[in-house]
């Protein structure tokens, strides 16, 4: 009888089994709708995507047609006006959204300002917020705007949650205006149950808002089924908008009449063309909206919607499901002579689409990693964490990633001082 304990299976997994789950992948034809460059294993596309192949030549059009010829006329002729709108129909089956219901913005950080201020608006009485302490840290930051811009006299309050405590059900009461939480945290990769969790915001009078940052294009999401109320989420990362693509906010709608943004721009007013003195919010998540759009940016992540369109993401939970199981399995099989410990959860229905590794020299480890054209990250303080984008991710490159970081751990070619050098970013 055949063993079915995994970790046996993946003794008898070699480069030719991973090759051979490559062929029969349904979501193998797109990496050739990405410009990977040659030698390259990239497991970064949860900080930034790749480049779709039609982005340069839709850009390119976009500038010598809609600018170059069109020039101020494309605010009509070309849509430019409702590009923050139209852009964020084309995203919103990506999140369980209807049409209408999400509207393209600034940078994430930007976004969440404006959500969460509408969200903690629109619980008048209650003075708390919840937040997770793990949380990206811009999250954070731009919440103690929030608290200031909504508190009055004094700030709203802040309450943190963490995995060891305390938990959502020890912060939440009737005081609770708001909670914002990420749906995959962008360590551990660790994933949020969406409608439970919303749910029990909702139980105690609350509204929530879910950053999808690490989420959206890495795993299927359902706001609408969740009965969520406000979603932000970047562009840039699975989505492979390119750098500073915008981040888009979702609004469910009951909330659209009620929504008051914390900074009212023209772009977001119902009648902006009439310049009157006064704000006016547009009709729904357009008056989310600020001032002129990035539509540079916003060429370049249509690009990118295009091979969207074309995605099943039932097949990209699958595929990465099978990437993230196979790259743990690897790392268990093979790296249990070093420290490092996988801190993703195991359990699939807890895990969004990357892996974390720990161990204490990470920062170095990775840098060595990414001289053999392995590229993944490090966060602070030792975390090595390695992204599978099902579309241009293929099981061969966990196999290849795996062997260089074996070989990196071996050779202990990651104590040469030059790995320890740190950029600006890291
Ligand atoms: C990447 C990321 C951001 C990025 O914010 P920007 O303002 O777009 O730079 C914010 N929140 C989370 C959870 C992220 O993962």
């Amino acid at each position: 009888m055949q063993s079915t304990d995994p970790a046996t299976a993946v003794q008898t997994i070699d480069r030719a089994t991973c090759t051979s789950l490559d062929a029969v992948d349904p979501l193998a034809p797109f990496r050739d709708r990405f410009s990977l460059p040659e030698g390259v294993v990239y497991l970064d596309g949860n900080s930034l995507g790749a480049l779709p192949r039609g982005t340069r030549a839709h850009v390119d059009r976009v500038v010598a047609e809609e600018w170059g010829v069109g020039l101020i006329r494309s605010w009509n002729d070309a849509g430019w006006f409702a590009k923050p709108q139209s852009v964020g129909d084309r995203i919103a089956p990506l999140i369980g959204a209807g049409p209408g219901e999400v509207v393209l913005g600034d940078s994430t950080s930007a976004s969440l300002f404006q959500v969460a201020t509408a969200a903690a608006r629109l619980r008048p009485g209650r003075r708390v917020v919840v937040a997770e302490r793990g949380s990206f840290p811009t999250d954070l930051y731009v919440l103690e705007s929030v608290q200031e811009t909504v508190g009055g006299p004094a700030p709203l309050e802040r309450r943190l949650v963490h995995e060891d405590g305390p938990t959502l059900e020890d912060v939440l009461d009737e005081d609770v205006a708001v909670v914002v939480l990420s749906h995959v945290d962008y360590r551990t990769g660790r994933m949020h149950d969406l409608a439970e969790v919303t749910r029990r915001v909702h139980d105690a009078g609350a509204l929530v808002v879910w950053d999808l940052c690490h989420s959206v294009g890495a795993v299927p999401v359902d706001l609408t089924s969740a009965d969520a109320d406000f979603a932000v989420g970047c562009t840039y990362k699975y989505l492979n908008g390119g750098p500073g693509a915008p981040s888009f906010m979702w609004a469910a709608a009951r909330h659209h009449d009620a929504a008051r943004p914390a900074l009212t721009g023209w772009h977001g007013h119902a009648r902006p063309f009439e310049f009157p003195v006064g704000f006016e919010p547009a009709p729904g998540v357009a008056r989310f909206r600020v001032g002129t759009p990035q539509l540079l940016s916003l060429a370049a992540l249509e690009a990118s919607l295009d091979v969207w369109a074309d995605v099943d993401l039932d097949l990209v939970r699958e595929k990465s499901l099978r990437l993230t199981e196979l790259f743990i399995s690897l790392v268990d099989h093979r790296l249990g002579r070093w420290p490092v410990e996988v801190v993703t959860p195991r359990r699939s229905s807890l895990r969004g689409s990357q892996v974390a590794l720990r161990h204490e020299s990470g920062y170095a480890i990775v840098q060595a990693l990414i001289e053999r054209g392995v590229i993944g990250d490090f966060r602070a303080p030792d975390l090595m964490r390695f992204g599978f984008a099902p579309l241009y991710v293929s099981h061969a490159d966990v196999w290849d990633a795996v062997d260089a970081l074996e070989d990196v751990l071996a050779s202990e070619v990651w104590r040469e001082p030059r790995f320890a050098r740190r950029g600006d970013v890291t």
